[in-house]
This record gives C-alpha cells, structure tokens and sequence, in this order.
C-alpha cells in the first residue's frame, strides 16, 4: 500500500505497557517526597522532577516494547484515518453522521465496556464503548495462519473492525442481539456468520472507496487482503487445529464465503441498505453463492 502521505487518526489510544504488574505502585518513581521537597526548597525545577517520574515509569511499564511496534501503530493509526474518511462520506451520502470509533491498542488484558479484553481473543469490536481493540502482536499471529500479515492484509483486520462499528450505527448487530436466547445456539451461529460476511464486505467496500480517494493500493494488495480472509475461515481454522470441520459450529464463515464477500465489497463498494440488507434476507445455504446486482 503507498501510505507514505496519509494522515494519522487522531482517534487511538495506547495502552501498551499499562496494567502490568510493575505499573501498580509506580508511585513517584522511586522519588521520595522528603527528597522532592529538599530539591523544590533547594530552587530545583519541578519540570526536572516530572521528567524523571515520567523516565523511570515509561522504562517500568515496558515502553521499550511498545516502540518496537511503533511502525505498525502509525500504520494502523493511518488506516484509522482512511476509515473515518470513508465512512464519513457513505453515512453523509446516506443521510446520516457517522460517529469516529475510538481504536485501543494494548498488550495482554485490558478494560472495555464488554469485560475484561484479551490478546488471545485476537481483534475485536465492543459496541458498548464504541471501540476497537487489538493488540499489535495479533499481525505475528495471522501471518502464521493465513502466511501473510502484508500491508493490505493488516488494513482489512482493522477495516473488518471498524465493519463492526458500521454496523453497530447502522443497526445491524442490535438486530442480531435482539436475538440472543430467543432461539436456538446453531440459529444465532447463522446469524453471527451472516454479521461476520456483512463485516468482510464492509472491510472490502471500505478498499474501494480509500483507493478511489487516495490511489493507495498498490500491485499484490488486493491478493494478500483475499489470502488473510481466505486463511482465517471457521473450516480452515478448526482443520488448522486438527479438530473436525462441524459447520453448525461456524461464527464468521468458510474460508470461501469470507474472501467471497471481500472479493465482492472491494469491486461493488456499494454500502446502500438495500444491499446490506442482503446479508440478513438471502437463504443461508445461499450466502456466498451469488450476489444481488
Ligand atoms: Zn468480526
């Protein structure tokens, strides 16, 4: 992707180095008031002593490995900014405001309004606070399952979130929720696929539109976006983990259906209700199979 000139999303929260063990109790980093208050008396300036407390608690909570990220932070806060200009635009066309979501980026747990967040869950969306969650250590891992986690690859993780945000204003999941413990575990399965594709789709129709605004997709992007999706299907997944494939356990999709409805949403960019609405109309055997024109 050429990214070089875009700008950064102003909507992204560090929280790396937060939370752990050495960050309880940091205090004043190991200054003791007695000590601050002979400097202070002694004429010192107190901006010294805000600097060393800052010092010594960036290097206690783990800084040094947040950095090593830092490439793949402004990437992601790029991204960010491109998905705000987007969406903006398709809601305005619509009749309606978009509303930004903020992203988190974290390492291990962190709080979220859906309860505790973790790095094992991979990225996620809660609609509680509005935001995205992702730990920068997830890209290692889908380069493991889907033998990518290039440029575009890593766009679509983070459009797919964003996908979830869309849906939450636009009405889709709460269609969704209103569901939970009204049927049957395999029925809100189906749902949760049909929820996952439209999100896969929206992540597509949000490339078409950021590469209509900003040409920034370059030779091989769209090949390694389609690979992730490709890669990180239900089937896939359960035989990459030697487990038997059992479709009515399926939350997000074959690995067909997904890079089907990227494939899809990358060339139609076309996020009217009437095609969304697609997603929750058309038989479940037919999902994937063919599209409206
Ligand atoms: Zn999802």
């Amino acid at each position: 992707m050429q990214m070089s000139d875009e700008t950064e999303s102003e909507n992204v929260e560090d929280r790396r180095g937060m939370g752990g063990p050495m960050a309880v109790g940091g205090g004043l980093g190991g200054l003791s008031i007695i000590g601050i208050i002979i400097f202070l008396i002694q004429g010192g300036d107190p901006k010294q002593i805000l600097d060393k407390v800052q010092q010594q608690q960036g290097a206690q909570q783990g800084h040094v490995s947040a950095k090593q990220n830092d490439a793949e932070k402004v990437f992601v806060s790029k991204v960010l900014h491109l998905t705000e200009d987007v969406w903006e635009e398709q809601f305005r066309e619509q009749g309606m405001r978009y509303k930004k979501p903020k992203l988190v980026v974290f390492n291990g747990v962190t709080n979220t309004a859906c309860g505790q967040g973790e790095s094992a869950m991979g990225p996620f969306y809660c609609p509680g606070d509005q935001q995205v969650y992702i730990d920068l250590d997830f890209f290692a891992e889908l380069r493991k399952l889907t033998g990518t986690s290039a440029d575009f690859a890593r766009a679509y993780v983070i459009a797919h979130e964003v996908g979830h945000h869309v849906q939450n204003l636009m009405g889709y999941s709460q269609k969704v929720d209103s569901q939970r413990g009204r049927v049957s575990k395999e029925a809100m399965n189906q749902l949760s696929v049909r929820l996952e594709l439209q999100a896969d789709y929206l992540a597509g129709v949000w490339g078409y539109h950021a590469n209509k605004q900003k040409k920034i997709l370059e030779p091989g992007d769209i090949e390694s976006g389609l690979q992730a999706a490709q890669g990180i299907g239900d089937d896939k997944l359960q035989q990459g983990a030697g487990r038997a494939v059992r479709p009515e356990s399926f939350t997000h999709g074959t690995s067909k259906q997904r890079e089907f409805f990227l494939k899809t949403g990358l060339q139609r960019g076309d996020a009217s209700k009437k095609t969304l609405d697609y997603f929750f109309t058309v038989p479940y055997e037919r999902l994937g199979r063919d599209f409206p024109e």
